[in-house]
């Protein structure tokens, strides 16, 4: 039995990983979660899957859930903070920690379970964004896989599987384009939260559905998929698949294209990555392709989804700058999402930081984390 800790379980993909458990009840065992508020579901989730250790990362929050499992008698190891975080993904028996917590909070866990030569089953892809550089070399160093979870690199990995030795010519991410495809920069002024919540493919947490509407979440994947593939950015290229069916694709020296196709169902990509290189039976329903009447292919259009095209600038210039990207963005949309700035601020915002903050360090954990909330300061100084 594979042994899991998720970080991040009562999100949308802790919660769906939690069904693929579920499905394959006889092949994986749950040691360890990690929540931040929600702790009605995380105790609904202790009483279910009896995980050893619980970290909640939220102090009220911790607090309540310690009285209420003092109360039902409920044994487990409640413990707060990020302390608690980088237990639960530390856990001596886990063999794969699931990162799905949102936003580069993730990355100090993620690095602890690295070095305690954990798999890492990643779908938090800001830790990549931040410090990709870093989280690749100590993965190489503890000999450990970082299997991607991003349904695109997940299709990414499973189109390079027997092509390892070959060389790649291209890597194309597909984008579904999100609730604003097509529309003019005019158009997008008055984007309420509303709207730019409504994804017309995937139902996800918040943060990351802001982030497609805007595309950020596209120029975030793009720097995960340097990372992840080892790939020039000069080879990856972004593609507008509304139906989002064609996961992402491979495109080798010789002109072949090797693809993964599949219903949008995240469920598929997280049991792919907890059991690779096996795949297990039946969690997604099956492409019908009697009934598939189109896919259809679109370029971006980096002057009015800008911030596609900060993210592609930010990861070209390297070092510190798309910890810059990200840091600003998370904040930018945690604003919007409160109503304290509008929808076409976010990219001027991200914009500004990146002429601000001085990028030309080296990426070391510190380095990362100041720079960080630096520009978190900045910006809720200025804008909130
Ligand atoms: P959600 O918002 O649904 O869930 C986030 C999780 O992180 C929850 O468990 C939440 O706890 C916890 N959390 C929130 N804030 C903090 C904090 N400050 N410290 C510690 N934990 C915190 O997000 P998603 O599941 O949608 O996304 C998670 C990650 O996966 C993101 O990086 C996203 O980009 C990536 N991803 C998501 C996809 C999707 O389909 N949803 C697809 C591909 C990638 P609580 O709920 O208890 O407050
Ligand atoms: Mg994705």
């Amino acid at each position: 039995m594979k042994k899991i800790s998720i970080l991040g379980v009562t999100g949308s993909i802790g919660t769906q990983t939690l069904e693929v458990l579920r499905f394959h009840k006889n092949e994986f065992q749950l040691l360890g979660i990690t929540a931040h508020k929600n702790i009605t579901l995380t105790l609904d989730i202790i009483k279910e899957f009896s995980p050893k250790v619980v970290a909640i990362t939220h102090k009220e929050s911790y607090y309540e859930l310690k009285n209420i499992l003092n109360k039902e008698e409920i044994n487990c190891e409640l413990i707060y903070g990020m302390d608690g975080m980088i237990k639960v993904a530390t856990l001596p028996d886990v063999d794969i920690v699931v990162t799905s917590v949102v936003g580069m909070i993730g990355l100090k866990p993620t690095l602890e379970a690295i070095k305690n030569k954990k798999d890492i089953a990643l779908a938090n892809k800001e830790t990549l964004v931040v410090a990709g550089e870093l989280v690749m070399a100590e993965a190489l160093k503890a000999g450990v896989s970082i299997l991607p979870v991003d349904s695109e690199h997940s299709a990414i990995y499973q189109s390079l599987q027997g092509n390892f030795h070959n060389k790649i010519d291209k890597i194309i991410l597909t984008a579904s384009g999100g609730p604003f495809r097509g529309y003019t920069l005019n158009e997008l002024k008055d984007v309420t939260v509303d709207k730019a919540l409504k994804h017309p493919k995937w139902n996800m947490g918040r943060k990351i559905s802001i982030d497609s509407s805007t595309l950020m979440n596209k120029g975030l994947e793009v720097i995960e998929a340097r990372w992840l593939f080892d790939c020039p950015y000069e080879n990856i290229e972004v593609v507008i698949h509304p139906q989002s069916i064609i996961h992402s694709m491979v495109q080798y020296t010789d002109g072949g294209v090797i693809a993964q196709l599949g219903v949008p169902d995240m469920k598929l990509p997280i049991q792919y990555a907890l059991n690779y290189p096996k795949r297990l039976g039946n969690i997604s329903e099956k492409l019908n392709f009697y009934e598939l009447k189109e896919l259809t292919f679109e370029k971006p259009d980096l002057n009015v989804f800008k911030c596609l095209d900060l993210a592609y600038k930010a990861g070209k210039i390297g070092k510190l700058m798309p910890a810059i990207i990200n840091g600003a963005n998370e904040i930018c949309v945690e604003l919007f999402l409160d109503k304290k700035i509008e929808y076409l601020h976010i990219p001027k915002i991200i914009e500004e930081c990146m002429e601000v903050f001085d990028y030309n360090k080296e990426v070391t954990l510190d380095n990362v984390l100041e720079i960080d909330k630096q520009v978190r300061e900045f910006i809720y100084n200025k804008y909130s």
